[in-house]
Parts: structure tokens; sequence; C-alpha cells
């Protein structure tokens, strides 16, 4: 450590997905030492393998008016959309009814103005990460495109395209035809679309995490593998993590340890109604097709993306729990989906992957002072869009722990909306 080093205040940041990742660069930014700690390695939990959608245009909630009436469909077949475990059911039930409440018309647009403020400017804050850099090659303007079988579907409701216009998302409704000429590598099946040419996409999030968190070592980052079990605490003071079991002293904290978070900010005094939110993926290897660009299927929810080891298919939404084993009957709905959707697709190379989404029941994430304590941070729960929302949400938890106004009104993230 250089005597300059020694000078600066420091932080550590719990958890290196996307968030923790970017906060270190951010958190360097301003001048502050840090050390990233994570129980596994740099960016293998929801980071690992998302569809990589990169979307300065996610302004559309989840939860929003109509979804009630869909989702018992999806819950009842057993290759829908959306499943609840057998047995969870019940503990889920309350973060499932505050959801409903959320998903309302008024909550919906509310939910979406705070989409827009942690997703617009989400691709130039990767260029700023990055610039100079081999990470910045990871990162692409590809455009997105939703298809739907049915006819004037893939645009979403009247509210959502409302949603889209407020915001300025640029969104082009295409027919089959055009559907067909962007993507000719699709099945004739479907017969609308909507292309976002603004959204992007990373070309392996595995990939673009570790490489943050090269550069945030090269900047002098400490990078520790450890899991934080709990804190040391004096007053309204952390004074120490206990990692594995040994006491690591600790001036800051940012908690951004993603779907585990809920345990960690319980141990600071923050209940806070955190749910694992399953998803899974297959990336086929040698595919044999390849679309140009990110494809969501908004009929069977589940994002396609072409990524530099192959095509990969993800979706679902699963409530079980954080510790609840993957159904891998999931991955096989997938591999039919790839054969419904790319004639011809080549599955004899497919690997297959789980990991939870942090997700609370308004849909957007915890960004703020843990409530009880000075120097503690909470930075989590980014559900479906942690991608997109990463590189803006460290740079608000580097803000606040900088003491800076923040460049973002974060009244809707703070942990204290949910006493
Ligand atoms: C199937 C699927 C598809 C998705 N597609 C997209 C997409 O296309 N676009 C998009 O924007 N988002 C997408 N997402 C969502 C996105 O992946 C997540 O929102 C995002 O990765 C969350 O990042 P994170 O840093 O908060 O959490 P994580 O990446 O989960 O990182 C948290 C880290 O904390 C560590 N940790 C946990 N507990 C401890 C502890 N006690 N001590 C130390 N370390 C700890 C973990 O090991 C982990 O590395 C998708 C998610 C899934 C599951």
């Amino acid at each position: 450590m250089t005597p300059a080093a020694l000078n600066k205040p420091s932080v550590t940041v719990v958890g290196a997905g996307i968030v923790g990742v970017c906060s270190t660069l951010w958190l360097q930014r301003a001048g502050f030492e840090v050390t990233l700690v994570d129980s596994g390695g740099v960016g293998e939990g929801a980071s690992f393998g998302n569809a990589g959608n990169i979307s300065p245009g996610a302004v559309v909630p989840y939860l929003i008016p109509g979804i009630w009436k869909e989702a018992p469909g999806w819950l009842l077949d057993p290759e829908g959309p959306l499943a609840v475990r057998p047995g969870y059911f019940l503990k889920a039930l309350p973060w499932l009814m505050a959801a409903v409440r959320s998903a309302g018309e008024e909550a919906a647009l509310r939910t979406s103005r705070a989409m827009h403020a942690i997703h617009s400017s989400t691709l130039d804050d990767y260029a700023e990460l990055t610039r100079g850099t081999a990470a910045a090659d990871l990162i692409e303007l590809s455009g997105q495109l939703y298809v739907s079988e049915k006819p004037g579907s893939a645009q979403g409701s009247a509210l959502a395209q409302r949603m889209r216009t407020e915001f300025g998302v640029e969104a082009v409704a295409l027919d089959w035809m055009e559907v067909r000429e962007l993507e000719p590598c699709l099945a004739p099946i479907f017969k609308s679309g909507l292309l976002l040419p603004k959204n992007g996409r990373t070309k392996n999030p595995h990939h673009l995490v570790t490489a943050l968190a090269d550069i945030a070592q090269r900047n002098g980052a400490r990078v520790l593998r450890g899991k934080v079990d709990g804190f040391v605490t004096e007053g309204a003071a952390v004074k120490a993590l206990i990692i594995d079991g040994q006491t690591q002293a600790a001036e800051r904290v940012v908690i951004a340890a993603g779907a585990a978070s809920r345990d960690l900010a319980a141990q600071l005094g923050s209940k806070l109604p955190l749910e694992a939110e399953r998803g899974y993926h297959i990336t086929i290897s040698n595919p044999g097709v390849m679309p140009r660009m990110p494809v969501t299927n908004t009929d069977a929810k589940f994002a396609c993306a072409p990524m530099n080891v192959g095509l990969r298919l993800a979706g679902t939404a699963e409530f079980g729990g954080l510790k609840a084993e993957p159904n891998w009957q999931r991955t096989e709905v997938l591999k039919r989906q790839a054969q419904r959707m790319f004639p011809g697709v080549n599955l004899e190379s497919v690997s297959t992957w789980s990991g939870n989404r942090p997700s609370l029941p308004d849909g957007l994430p915890v960004l703020g002072a843990a409530p009880k304590f000075n120097n503690a941070w909470f930075a989590f729960g980014n559900s479906h869009f942690g991608m997109s929302a990463g590189p803006v949400m460290g740079k608000l938890a580097a803000q606040l722990v900088a003491g800076q106004r923040s460049s973002v009104d974060i009244t809707p993230f703070r942990p204290e909306r949910f006493k």
C-alpha cells in the first residue's frame, strides 16, 4: 500500500456483482480506498448468467396493470414463466400481496419514473467506466427486439406505450414481415415486433463484471474472497465485518450482496422484503443460428441473447427462497423454446445455469443509508434490471458515501419506504 493510499478514507463493499463492482469503481473516483469482498468469485452471482440486456429504455415495470390476470395461468402451467415452489407459497404470500398493490396504474407510473431515473444513462455510464480499456468492447448499442405471436401484442399495453412516450424511449412497431427482415433466423410465427434501437447489450455479463473488477484492482482495490457473516457494531457505527469468522475493521460499508442482502440488512436493523427470484439460462455454444440483437419473447417471457460464448436463452421467475435447489426441468423448457423460435438450432452443446434476482415487491431497488447506522449504505434489489442499473446504482452509492448530493432523486429507493 502506498503512503497516499494509507491517508485515503476507506470503504468495504460487500458483494462483487455488477452493483458492487460499479460501486467500487465510482468510490475510487470519489477518492476512497476500496476493499471488495465476495463469498464466491467476482461476478458469479446473478450477474454471471443474465441475458445481458442493457436497457436505457427500461421504463415499463413488470408489475403493471393486467399482470394479475395473466399470473394465475402462468402459475398453473408447469412450463409457464412464473412459479412458486410448493411449500413456499405461504412464505411468499406477503411479498406477492405487496406486489399486487404495486401493479395499480398510479403505482406503476411512479415505478416507471424511478426506473427511468436509474436506467436512462446506463450506456453513458458504462462508457465512462470502461473508456480506454478492453471492457469497452464488451458493450454494444445493438438495439433490442421484442416479439409476439399475436398481432400488435409486442408493443405491450396502452400504459406501457404511454410510459415509453413519456420518457422519450424510441420504439418502432413492426409487422411480421419487418420482424422477418430484421431477424431472418426467427421462426415465421411472430406476428408483431417492437424495436428499441437505443437499447444495448453486453456480449457477456460475466466477462464484463470481471473486466470492471480488473480495472478496479489496477486502480488499487483489494479483492477478498470470504463470506460476510455479520458485523461488529458500536452504537450507530459499524466497526468491523466478520468475514469467515475473522474480524476485519471497516470504516464504511456498502452492502451490495444481491439476493443475499436481506440477512445482512436485517443484522443492521433493517427488515426489508427482499425475495430471491430464481431465473435460469441455457447457453448453446454452436447454435448454427444467431440473432443480430437480443430478442425477447413477450408471450413466454424470456430473452434470447447473442453472446460471445453462444446463444443464450434466459428467463423464469421462480419463488422458492434463497436456499432452494434449482429445478433444472426449467432449462428443458428453454431448450424447447429455442427449437420453437429458431428452426434448425443445434442443441448438441448446451450449458445450464441458475441464479437469484434480488427483488422487492414494488419493483424498485433499495439504495440509501442504512437507517440505523451512520457508516453503512444499502445498494441492492435491481431484480430484472441489474445489468442496466448497475453503473448508476454504483455512482449513486458513491455519492451517498462521499456525502455528496445525489445526481438522481433517491426518494423512491430509500430503505425506509418499507416501514
Ligand atoms: C435469468 C436472468 C436474466 C436476467 N437478464 C437481465 C438482463 O438481460 N438485463 C438486466 O439488466 N438484468 C438482468 N437480470 C438481472 C440481473 O442479473 C441482476 O439484477 C443483477 O445481476 C444483480 O446484480 P447484483 O450485483 O445486485 O447481485 P449479484 O450479481 O447476485 O451479486 C451479489 C454478490 O454478493 C455476493 N454475496 C452474497 N452474500 C454475501 C456475503 N454474505 N458475503 C460476501 N459476499 C456475498 C454473491 O456471491 C454475489 O457475487 C437477469 C437475471 C436473471 C436471473
